[in-house]
C-alpha cells in the first residue's frame, strides 16, 4: 500500500488543496480499479464507504491484492472548503456555478489521432498503447485549481477497467447511472450493493465523470474494431441512498459489497461471492421522470421512496397556506420512485424527485443541474 498526497494549484497564497490517493497492488495480472468518493463534496456516504474500504484493503496481506486498486476518498477538497454562513456548497463551484460532476474533457478524438497506425493484433499491447495515449492526453496540468483537480481525477481513473464514482442523492434508495455497454460488466456490483434502479445513457449531454471514462473506451474500441483491445473503462456513478444515510451499518454494508465485487472480478484473492439474484433491469436515463413542482409551498410526500407508482398518481401535495390551496403533485410516468428532494419548502418548477420510467420522456441534456 502506498499513500500519496498530491498538491493541486493554490487557491490563494497559503491555501493549497491536496488529493489523498491510496494505492494498493503492484499491477499484477488482476484488473485495475479506481474508486472515488465525495466528488460532490456535500455527499458524505461515498467518502465514508471509500474510507472503510481502504481500511479493509489495509487489513489484507499484500499478496492478496491481485490487481491495482486506487482510491481517492476525498475527491473534491476544493468543494469541501466552500461554506457560506455555515452551509457547505459542495455540488457547485462557487467560482462559476458549475456542477463539479459536469464538463469533463472528452479524450476520444485526441486518443484516436494518437493511436492511428500504432496498433496491431496483440490485445495486451494495444490496450497498453491505449492507456499510454490516455495518460499522455491528460499529462498537461491546467493552471487553474478546479480544472487541475478534474484533470488529476480523470487521469487517475481513465486507464482503469472498473471505475466507481461514489455519490448519493438527497433522499434515495440505492441506484446507479452507467453506460449501456457497461451494465452487464457491472451488474455483479449492482447486485451486491442491492441497487433498486440502474439508469443508462450513452451520453447524458453534460460530460459527467463516469462518461469521461466510459465514452472514450467505447469510442476508441469502436473506431479500431479490427484491433483487439481489453474491454475496460466500465464506469458508474453509484448513488448510495441519501445525504443523511451515513450510519455505520450502511457504510459497512456498502464497503463490504464493494470488497466482494473486487473478489468477483479478481482484483483481490478469495472465493468469488454468490451474486444476489433479483430482477434488475436497466431503464433509460431519457425515461427518468423528474416530478416538477406545480406550485410553490410546503411539500408533503404521500408516497415513500422505493415504491412503484403509476402515471397520474398523486405522489405528494404542495400546500399554499396563504390561499388555503393544496396542489397535487402527479407522477409523469409509471416507474419506481427512487429519489426525492430533501427540501420541504419548494418553488414552482423545482424538481421534486425521480421516477425510473421505461419509456423515453426527454431528449437533449438528461441530467439535472
Ligand atoms: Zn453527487
Amino acid at each position: 500500500m502506498k499513500h500519496e498526497s498530491v498538491a493541486l494549484p493554490k487557491l490563494s497564497p497559503g491555501l493549497e488543496p491536496r488529493l489523498g490517493i491510496w494505492r494498493f497492488g503492484a499491477g499484477g495480472h488482476g484488473p485495475r480499479i479506481y474508486i472515488q468518493g465525495g466528488l460532490h463534496a456535500d455527499e458524505a456516504p461515498g467518502t465514508l464507504v471509500a474510507h472503510r474500504l481502504v481500511g479493509k484493503l489495509m487489513a489484507l496481506s499484500p499478496q492478496d491484492i491481485l490487481g491495482e486498486i486506487t482510491i481517492i476518498p476525498v475527491a473534491n477538497p476544493i468543494g469541501l472548503g466552500q461554506r457560506i454562513l455555515g452551509t457547505l456548497i459542495g455540488r457547485f463551484a462557487l467560482e462559476d456555478g458549475r456542477n463539479f460532476n459536469r464538463g469533463y474533457p472528452d479524450c476520444t478524438a485526441d486518443v484516436i489521432a494518437r493511436l492511428e497506425g500504432q496498433l496491431g493484433s496483440d490485445e495486451r499491447a494495444n490496450t497498453a498503447s491505449l492507456r499510454a495515449a490516455f495518460a499522455e492526453r491528460l499529462s498537461v496540468m491546467p493552471a487553474e485549481p478546479i480544472p487541475a483537480m478534474k484533470t488529476s481525477l480523470l487521469r487517475e481513473a481513465i486507464g482503469a477497467d472498473y471505475v466507481l464514482d461514489l455519490h448519493c442523492d438527497t433522499e434515495a434508495v440505492p441506484h446507479a447511472y452507467t453506460h449501456p455497454a457497461s451494465f452487464e460488466r457491472l451488474s455483479g456490483l449492482f447486485r451486491l450493493l442491492g441497487l433498486k434502479a440502474v439508469l443508462v445513457a450513452e451520453a447524458s449531454g453534460d460530460h459527467p465523470f463516469d462518461e469521461a471514462v466510459s465514452g472514450p473506451w467505447q469510442g476508441v474500441r469502436a473506431h479500431f474494431a479490427q484491433h483487439p483491445m481489453t474491454s475496460g473503462g466500465h464506469a458508474a456513478t453509484i448513488e448510495l441512498r441519501g445525504q443523511a444515510d451515513t450510519g455505520p451499518e450502511l457504510i459497512e454494508r456498502d464497503a463490504s459489497a464493494i470488497l466482494e465485487f473486487l473478489q468477483h472480478v479478481g482484483a483481490i484473492a478469495g472465493e468469488k461471492p454468490a451474486l444476489p439474484d433479483f430482477d434488475l433491469t436497466p431503464t433509460p436515463l431519457a425515461g427518468c421522470g423528474l416530478i416538477p413542482a406545480p406550485a410553490s409551498g410546503a411539500l408533503s410526500w404521500h408516497r415513500a421512496l422505493g415504491v412503484l407508482v403509476k402515471h397520474g398518481e398523486c405522489l405528494a401535495e404542495i400546500i399554499d397556506a396563504e390561499h388555503g390551496i393544496a396542489h397535487p403533485v402527479l407522477a409523469e410516468c409509471d416507474g419506481l420512485l427512487f429519489a426525492r428532494t430533501n427540501l420541504r419548502q419548494v418553488s414552482a418548477g423545482a424538481k421534486l424527485g425521480k421516477i425510473a420510467g421505461t419509456e423515453t420522456l426527454r431528449a437533449g441534456t438528461l441530467l439535472g443541474p
